[in-house]
């Protein structure tokens, strides 16, 4: 899950839209290709809402078609860390025994799944409502960081919806910056 650092960038907007949507689809591909997160043109600002932003994007994701793939592997090939919270949450419904025999353990400050995850059945998540935090936030990312290093919001470049999203929302935004423009003249 979240794994990478960003790549830092700065976009061009101020190009025609063929120009932009090149640069839009190298950026992804560059993402993809290196195992990056792709950053998203949503500025992250201290005091405004927040978890509403990551809201209004994961309900975008349409998984239909998808393999589960961010449940069955972690990025980098290992384990995958869920924080103390999410194995207390599991603790309500499961016996701890139940927990280690599905190879779920405490190391330190963290609760590790195996990875393929062992609640994934038939490409569904049988814990839903008692997910992870880390499975509800996904496929945002850790921040990446903008030409100036402010942070921006980020997904994760190996779920094909993140990809599709965040292509859908460069161009949206490209689509109303020219219209606000050409309203300004
Ligand atoms: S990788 Fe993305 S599209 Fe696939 S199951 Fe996970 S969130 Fe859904
Ligand atoms: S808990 Fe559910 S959503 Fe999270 S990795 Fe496991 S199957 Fe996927």
């Amino acid at each position: 899950m979240a794994h990478e650092d960003s790549l830092t960038h700065a976009i061009d907007w101020d190009v025609d839209r063929a120009t932009f949507e090149a640069n839009i689809d190298s950026l992804i591909s560059l993402a993809t290709d290196n195992k990056k997160i792709i950053p998203l043109p949503i500025a992250i600002v201290k005091g405004e809402p927040f978890l509403e932003m990551v809201i209004a994007i994961t309900m975008q994701v349409d998984c239909n078609g998808c393999n589960a793939h961010c449940c069955r592997t972690n990025p980098d090939g290992s384990n995958i860390s869920m924080a103390w919270s999410d194995y207390d949450q599991l603790r309500l419904k499961h016996t701890e025994e139940e927990l280690h025999n599905k190879g779920i353990y405490i190391r330190g400050a963290t609760c590790v799944f195996p990875s393929p995850c062992p609640f994934l059945m038939v490409n569904t998540c049988r814990i839903y409502d008692d997910r992870p935090f880390i499975c509800i936030m996904y496929p945002i990312s850790n921040p990446a960081r903008d030409g100036t290093g402010a942070p921006m919001l980020a997904v994760e470049s190996s779920c094909p919806e993140a990809r599709r999203i965040a292509k859908k929302l460069y161009m949206d935004m490209w689509l109303l910056r020219e219209r606000v423009r050409a309203r300004g003249k």
